[in-house]
């Protein structure tokens, strides 16, 4: 049993608390590889943002558990060694599907954890979700869960249609659940697909996504006064990193995310925390297939792993600094 607090992170209380109050989301940003790590950790650290890395349960197949853990108290020491004497560093588990696996993170030093039953009765949802709770708050390791189902594909996570969250159910969830946080389902989904062609307006030749339910989001609001509202499934798919994939012999088809205006007018609310996963993956893939087409000989990985941190570490910065509006927000710079 390994506690967060003895790897220098942080559960998500304090960052929650302030974001909300200060109109801001902080960033949850997945990664499953060294570079995508660093690349958070740079970002973070030149922005004097807080941030949560958050693991799949596909990452901890993929780069294997210990590893990640050990790679998270490794970001806690890069982000000192990079100058920043009071890092804000969270280990989230995104999506987790079981009380079982939620303990097992918990138990390997992660300081926050989602388990989300929302394809789930309501009531067995708030059964597991509020048996997480109870062994998560032990040892002060914070809890998001999940109501309303969103449409897309995220590693194992998949769902064809999304069914928006019940304003009228979220005082009942939250208070039999005593969760920390709640991720909600107002239009955003997960994937790089987010939306197909006929569900989109064309303005001025470009596919314009339909609004998130703001309504629904407001409504919420109204009845958890500063209660901390999550949102998965946002990122914005950039057309120039698309555009870049398929110049470079990609083919990626009708990708379409949700438009990074609506991300900030979000982010003013008490929406507080804004998961972005497939964008890292694009600026990874499509600074890799243009350094690869460019420079045909190379084949030292860290030739073409480099620029793809350096795209992802710009994107990160873009998000944090443009959209979530978390630059200079730890608590001691
Ligand atoms: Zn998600």
């Amino acid at each position: 049993m390994v506690n967060y607090k003895d790897l220098g992170l942080v559960n998500t209380r304090e960052m929650f608390k302030r974001a909300v109050a200060g109109g801001y989301a902080i960033p949850a940003f997945n990664f499953n590889t060294m570079e995508q790590m660093q690349a958070i950790v740079m970002a973070a650290v030149e922005t004097k943002s807080p941030v949560i890395m958050q693991v799949s349960k596909g990452a901890r197949n993929y780069a294997n558990a210990t590893i990640l853990r050990y790679m998270a108290e490794g970001a806690v020491a890069y982000a000192k060694e990079l100058g920043c004497k009071h890092p804000e560093i969270v280990l989230h588990l995104d999506h987790g599907d079981s009380f079982e696996l939620c303990k097992d993170c918990i138990d390997m030093g992660f300081s926050s954890v989602m388990f989300d039953g929302s394809s789930l009765p309501y009531e067995e949802n708030i059964k597991i979700s509020r048996q997480v709770v109870e062994y998560a708050h032990k040892y002060d390791v914070t809890v998001e869960c999940e109501l309303g189902v969103l449409a897309g594909v995220e590693d194992e996570v998949a769902s064809a249609e999304s069914h928006y969250t019940k304003p009228e159910e979220v005082i009942d969830f939250a208070t039999r659940t005593g969760c920390d946080s709640l991720a909600i389902s107002i239009g955003t989904s997960h994937g790089a697909h987010k939306f197909t062609p006929e569900q989109c307006t064309l303005v001025n030749g470009v596919l314009v996504p339909p609004p998130l339910a703001f309504d629904i989001l407001h409504e919420i609001e109204k009845k958890l006064p500063g209660f901390p509202i999550v949102l998965h499934g946002s990122s914005s798919v950039p057309m120039e990193e698309v555009e870049t994939i398929n110049k470079f012999g990609g083919h990626l088809e009708a990708a379409i995310g949700i438009p990074e205006e609506q991300l900030r007018e979000a982010s003013k609310s008490a929406v507080c925390k804004i998961n972005i996963d497939s964008d890292s993956r694009l600026a990874m893939t499509a600074a890799i297939r243009k350094h690869l087409a460019e420079h045909p000989g190379d084949f030292d990985p860290r030739q073409y792993l480099k620029p793809a941190r350096e795209n992802m570490k710009k994107m990160y910065i873009h998000k944090i600094v443009n959209v979530l509006g978390s630059d200079g927000k730890l608590a001691q710079i």
